[in-house]
């Protein structure tokens, strides 16, 4: 590598690393989505949370949500990029692990929707034979599903190919130029807080959170099952997010185009379904897998 190239990527690098969140839900995305996790924790898998969390969350799963972004662009864990993401063929609004579950060079399992079924069966399988049998870092398992179990909500995480979730779509927020991924990362949620929650995140948290335990109160259950048993569905959550894609985040936004109050009023709602939906089931599944239940099952 030359000395203008190595400088060249280390500026874009740079930069990249100074725009806070281009690389999935942005952190306060994240941050909102485990914080409301939190909250629905059993009393068993919040213990086994807490034993496994670094010392740098200070006890609290939503400080390290953001963990997987932070790292991913680093030489050491550079193979992890594809596991944000998963995309379908251009304008096919439909996903299917076997088609679409591979990273750009065709490797297959390489993508979101299978590091959420690795992580998980990781973990279980650590908490079931004791974490030194497995031979698995538990705690960076932890790390990575809590994270992708956001990223696979996103609508624009299941998005087009051609247009790489919507990240070569230039469009401006308003009066600001950006691309529609980022849209759907960060600004949405930036100018919710800005104009309704007081500049303040943790008062978006607790309307969503109010939302949870009122309004989305009867389809909770539903949110949190998995058919035929199973631990995760991200099958089923990115099948959703490719529909909310076509649907919400690809309408009316064509490159160039120019979103304002039209497009946040009418997708905001989604937005905030998307996160109550993931802190919902992240925690589910973090309840599945650290009961003694499941325990008592995997020991007979
Ligand atoms: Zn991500």
């Amino acid at each position: 590598m030359g000395g203008t190239g190595f400088w060249w990527t280390w500026r874009v690098l740079g930069s990249l690393l100074l725009v806070p969140g281009i690389l999935g839900w942005g952190k306060e995305g994240h941050y909102t989505i485990c914080k409301i996790a939190e909250g629905f924790l059993s009393e068993e898998a919040l213990a086994a949370v807490k034993e496994l969390l670094p010392a740098s969350a200070k006890g609290d799963l939503a400080e390290v949500c953001s963990w997987p972004d932070e790292i991913r662009h680093s030489y050491h864990w550079r193979w992890s990029g594809p596991l944000h993401y998963v995309d379908t063929p251009d304008f096919k609004c439909n996903y299917k692990y076997c088609r679409d579950c591979h990273d750009s060079a065709g490797h297959k399992d390489r993508c979101v929707t299978a590091a959420i079924y690795n992580y998980s069966m990781q973990l279980s399988s650590g908490y079931h034979e004791s974490i030194s049998e497995s031979g698995y870092n538990l705690t960076e398992a932890l790390m990575f599903l809590s994270h992708f179990i956001g990223d696979v909500h996103q609508p624009l995480h299941v998005g087009f190919t051609g247009d790489e979730g919507g990240n070569t779509i230039i469009v401006r927020w308003y009066r600001r130029k950006t691309n529609l991924h980022h849209v759907w990362d960060n600004m949405i949620i930036e100018s919710a807080v800005k104009t309704y929650y007081s500049k303040d995140l943790a008062i978006m948290i607790k309307a969503i959170e109010r939302n949870i335990t009122d309004g989305w109160f009867n389809v909770i259950p539903s949110w949190k099952i998995c058919a035929n048993n199973q631990t995760v569905c991200p099958n089923e959550h990115a099948s959703e997010s490719i529909s909310l894609a076509c649907k919400y985040a690809y309408r009316n936004a064509t490159p160039g185009s120019t979103l304002t109050d039209d497009y946040f009023l009418s997708r905001l709602p989604v937005v905030e379904k998307r996160l109550a939906q993931s802190g919902v089931r992240l925690a589910a599944t973090l309840n599945r897998i650290f009961s003694s239940q499941a325990k008592q099952i995997a020991d007979a």
